[in-house]
């Protein structure tokens, strides 16, 4: 198995292929999309790499380090799964990985710490993994799994370089990208109106509600990663992202970010979707009032 085998992007394949020989990766990744057995064992792959101390392609597949993890037996990564499907990662365990994270590795120089689910976490869990994440110790990493992106705390997103697994996962269509784009600009400039205009093809096409909103999220996660000077991976709707990085405040993407994972949950209830294209309009104009 090599990266190579992973449905990635071929810019992400080089970039993790590059940062794992010079020992650069980011100390906090997150994989995203594909399907769970795509994401575990992309995440032990990576974790091998780290710890693997042969010098040629990392995980070499024969040193001591590589043997324990072919076993499952390395003392130095740490896998952790929520206890169900959906269950929460608590913060009892989150805590106990902050104060782990500082005792020295027993092998090498490296730990790794695999979430897998962490989509799954609550908001008390990943505020504790947070302070870990923002000044991880040396030869620290974090590799989170999850199913998109727009489940996680734009705070978390913020600290982690994102991975998307292609394949299962299928990406937003244009329509949905065009639609998305067009609300959010419309709410950068706080035009109820346009929100209005911009949400009018949602009438007709229901089904598409809950998409929009999804892309809406990641566009609103995305516009806070580019304020904190984070890097950016999807560029379908970097132009959009940008405009509401330059005319809106941190704490007013966050607010936009927000009320759009209600529209989200009252769409997973099956809210009348009249009632939601209300709410929606109103939410996105509220977010960004003073
Ligand atoms: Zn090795």
């Amino acid at each position: 198995m090599s990266l190579w085998d992973f449905p990635l992007s071929h810019g992400d394949s080089r970039f993790l292929s590059v940062r794992i020989k010079s020992r650069t990766l980011p100390q906090t990744v997150l994989l995203e999309g594909g399907s769970e057995t795509q994401r575990h064992a992309l995440a032990l792959e990576l974790a091998a790499a780290i710890v693997c101390t042969g010098d040629g392609e990392r995980p070499c597949g024969a040193c001591r380090a590589c043997i324990k993890c072919k076993a499952n037996s390395h003392p130095d990564i740490q896998v952790y799964t929520p206890e169900k499907k959906g269950a929460s990662f608590k913060v009892e365990l989150c805590r106990e990985i902050r104060q782990d994270a500082f005792v020295l590795p027993n092998d090498g120089e490296y730990k790794v710490y695999v979430l897998e689910d962490s989509q799954a976490m609550n908001e008390s869990s990943e505020n504790a993994l947070l302070k870990i994440l923002e000044e991880p110790p040396n030869g620290v990493y974090f590799i989170l799994t999850c199913d998109s992106r727009a489940a996680m705390l734009p705070t978390v997103l913020s600290r982690a370089t994102v991975v998307p697994l292609l394949g299962e996962v299928s990406a937003f269509s244009e329509n949905t990208v065009q639609i998305a784009c067009a609300l959010a600009n419309a709410a950068a400039d706080g035009n109820e109106l346009a929100i209005l205009r911009e949400s009018a093809p949602l009438e007709k096409a229901r089904e598409e509600i809950r998409q929009v909103l999804l892309c809406l999220c990641e566009i609103f996660a995305a516009a806070l990663k580019e304020k904190s000077g984070g890097e950016m991976s999807v560029s379908a709707y970097k132009e959009t992202v940008q405009t509401l990085a330059k005319k809106l405040t941190k704490q007013k993407i966050y607010a936009l970010w927000q009320a759009t994972q209600m529209l989200i949950a009252s769409a997973e209830r099956n809210a009348n979707a009249n009632l939601l294209l209300t709410s929606l309009c109103y939410r996105l104009r509220q977010a960004t009032e003073n």
